[in-house]
C-alpha cells in the first residue's frame, strides 16, 4: 500500500469511529508520526494533502523542518522526550510540543521562543499507566504544572498527551484512556482554550477516539514499520 492510500484508509477509519462514538465530525485530528522516515515519505504525505507531522528526535525533526521550510502550511509537533539542553531547538522550530512534564523545561521553552513566532502550543504529558520507564507527570501533579505553564506568556497550554502501556484488548486499553478523559475534563473546567487530548496510536486508535481523543498520533499505519 502507498502512503497516500494508507492515509486515506486511516482518515476513513477516524471518520467512521468518530461517527459511531456519536462525536462531532472532524473533532479528531490526525498527526502523522514521521520519525525515522525520510523526507521523500513525508513529501508523499504532503502530496496527498496532509499537513501535521510528529517527530521524536530533536535533530532529525529540525532537519526535516528546515528541508520543508518553504511550505508554511505544515505544522510540526515535537512528541519525544526533551532534555533541557535541546529546548532551544524545539522553541525555535516547532509549532507544538506534546511532552512537557516539568516546569524547568516549560520555562526554558518560554524564554527561548522567538518573538516573531506565535506562542508555542503545549501539551502536558501524563504518565497514565504509572510506568517507571516512562516520561510524564503523575495525574495528581497535573493542575499545579498547568497553573504554572498558564502564566508563561510565550506558551499556550492546549491540553494533555499520554502514551498508555500497550494492551491488545480494547477493554484493557480503555482503562487508562478513560482516566485521561477524566483528567482532560478537570483541566478544561479550570482553563479556557483547552482543546487537545492527544492519545491513540496505530494499535489503540479506535479505543482512544471512543474515550474522547481529539488527536491521534499514527506512524506505522501510515508509513509502515520502522527499522
Ligand atoms: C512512535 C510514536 C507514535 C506512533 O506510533 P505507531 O505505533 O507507529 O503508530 C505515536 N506517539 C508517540 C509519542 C510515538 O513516539
Amino acid at each position: 500500500m502507498s502512503i497516500s492510500q494508507n492515509l486515506a484508509t486511516i482518515l476513513q477509519q477516524i471518520q467512521s469511529v468518530t461517527e459511531k462514538a456519536n462525536r462531532q465530525p472532524n473533532s479528531v485530528k490526525l498527526l502523522a508520526v514521521s520519525k525515522t522516515k525520510p523526507v521523500e515519505d513525508i513529501q508523499q504525505a504532503i502530496d496527498a494533502g496532509h499537513r501535521a507531522f510528529g517527530e521524536n528526535y530533536v535533530q532529525e525533526g529540525v532537519e526535516k523542518i528546515q528541508h520543508f521550510a518553504g511550505n508554511s502550511q505544515l505544522e510540526w509537533h515535537f512528541i519525544g522526550p526533551l532534555q533541557s539542553n535541546k529546548t532551544r531547538l524545539v522553541a525555535e522550530n516547532f509549532a507544538w510540543i506534546q511532552t512537557v512534564d516539568r516546569l524547568k523545561i516549560a520555562q526554558r521553552l518560554n524564554d527561548q521562543r522567538p518573538e516573531n513566532l506565535p506562542e508555542l502550543n503545549v501539551l502536558i504529558q501524563i504518565n497514565i499507566s504509572d510506568e517507571e520507564s516512562k516520561s510524564g507527570i503523575a495525574p495528581n501533579e497535573m493542575l499545579e504544572l498547568a497553573r504554572e505553564i498558564s502564566l508563561l506568556p510565550r506558551l499556550k497550554l492546549r491540553g494533555l498527551m499520554a502514551i498508555p502501556k500497550p494492551e491488545s484488548e480494547p477493554e484493557q486499553q480503555r482503562i487508562a484512556l478513560q482516566k485521561m478523559e477524566e483528567l482532560f475534563k478537570q483541566l478544561q473546567a479550570e482553563f479556557s482554550d483547552i482543546d487537545t487530548l492527544s492519545m491513540g496510536m496505530s494499535d489503540d486508535m479506535q479505543s482512544a477516539i471512543e474515550c474522547g481523543s481529539t488527536m491521534v498520533r499514527i506512524g506505522t499505519a501510515i508509513f509502515g514499520s520502522r527499522a
